[in-house]
């Protein structure tokens, strides 16, 4: 799905440079679930946007399904945008006026999809999420939870190949942390998508297929535990959708005897 090599990120902060994204290469294989972790202010939001043609690289090749997002003419970046790519973010960025069901169909209008078909897209959307009864609802009218369930299916509607998201639970309490990443783990596996999410928390990373770390603008990788060859059989693997996806040598996890997965961590 992506190739990046070489990615780099520097912002102008007045006078000052910085460098947000230092060199990144990294290989998303399609229907792939990578979470990316690491401290406030590392570059992983810059990461995500440029994944998701929000902005662009100062350098490097962002290959998107064989087209390198950093070269096409910003027309063709927010086509891709519209068709491809789902984001949700931590502070769900809902349309405060607009209804459930208004908020998912707004991500159909760059698509110039009918109106009757938006309507019942976004209602199965809503559906699907577990908000067909609250269509009407403006966003002030619904919990924390339930807005970024709306963000979800608005994410969704358009059926992208690729869903982004940027602390998706962290303005979440616990157990509707674990409603909302549940609900994701379920449209990654039966959609086939390609997640990559960043979050702060462990308990969600864990579930990731992959975890990578950025710091200091550099991305480095360990392996949860849930996909080590010891904890999951190939069947059960299959079975559950666990199983990793074929890695180029670049990005494959160390081995079970290798170095301890997180010794790249080490401060
Ligand atoms: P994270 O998501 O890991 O917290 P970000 O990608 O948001 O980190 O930011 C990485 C670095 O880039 C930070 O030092 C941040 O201040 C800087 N940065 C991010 N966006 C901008 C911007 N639009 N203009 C200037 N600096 C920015
Ligand atoms: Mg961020």
């Amino acid at each position: 799905m992506y190739k990046l090599s070489g990615v780099t990120k520097n912002y102008a902060k007045g006078r000052e440079k910085v460098a947000a994204l230092r060199g990144v290469d990294l290989v998303v294989e399609d229907a792939e679930w990578l979470a990316i972790q690491g401290p406030t202010g590392h570059g992983k939001s810059t990461l995500l946007q440029i994944l998701g043609g929000l902005d662009r690289p100062s350098a490097g090749i962002v290959d998107f399904d064989g087209r390198d997002l950093a070269q096409l003419r910003e027309a063709e970046v927010t086509r891709v945008r519209a068709t491809s790519v789902g984001f949700v973010f931590q502070t769900f960025n809902l349309i405060p006026t607009l209804s459930a069901q208004e908020n998912v169909e707004a991500a159909l209008v760059p698509l110039h999809v009918s109106a009757t078909a938006r309507r019942e897209r976004a209602a199965i959307a809503l559906d699907s999420v577990g908000l067909g009864d609250r269509l009407r609802h403006v966003p002030g009218e619904l919990s924390g939870g339930q807005q970024q369930r709306v963000a979800i299916a608005r994410a969704l509607v358009k059926e992208p190949k690729v869903l982004l998201a940027d602390e998706p639970t962290g303005n979440l309490d616990e157990d509707t942390r674990d409603e909302i990443i549940g609900l994701l783990e379920v449209m990654w596996r039966e959609r086939g998508l390609t997640m990559v999410v960043v979050t702060h928390d462990s308990t969600i990373a864990r579930r990731a297929q992959r975890i990578g770390v950025m710091k200091n603008g550099r991305l480095n990788f360990k392996q949860p535990a849930q996909a080590q060859p010891a904890q999951v059989q190939p069947a059960q693997a299959q079975s559950s959708g666990l199983q990793p996806p074929d890695l180029p040598a670049a990005d494959r996890p160390p081995a079970a005897d290798g170095p301890p997965a997180g010794s790249v961590l080490a401060d």
